[in-house]
C-alpha cells in the first residue's frame, strides 16, 4: 500500500476504505508536461476505473 497517500477517488480500483490507496506506488503527472503551476494541473496516472 502506498504509504501516507490519501485519495478521494473512490471509483479507482486501488481505492480502499478510509480514503487510502492500495497501490504499491503511485505515479503523478502534470497536464502541462514536466511542470505544473498548481495542484489542479496534476493527476494520478496510476488510476484505473474500478469496474475494468
Ligand atoms: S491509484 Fe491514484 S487515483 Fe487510485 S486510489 Fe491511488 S492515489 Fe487514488
Amino acid at each position: 500500500m502506498a504509504k501516507d497517500v490519501l485519495c478521494e477517488v473512490n471509483n479507482c480500483a486501488f481505492w480502499a476504505d478510509g480514503n487510502l490507496c492500495s497501490a504499491d506506488k503511485i505515479y503523478v503527472v502534470s497536464h502541462k508536461g514536466e511542470t505544473a503551476d498548481n495542484s489542479r494541473e496534476t493527476d494520478c496516472k496510476t488510476f484505473e476505473p474500478h469496474d475494468l
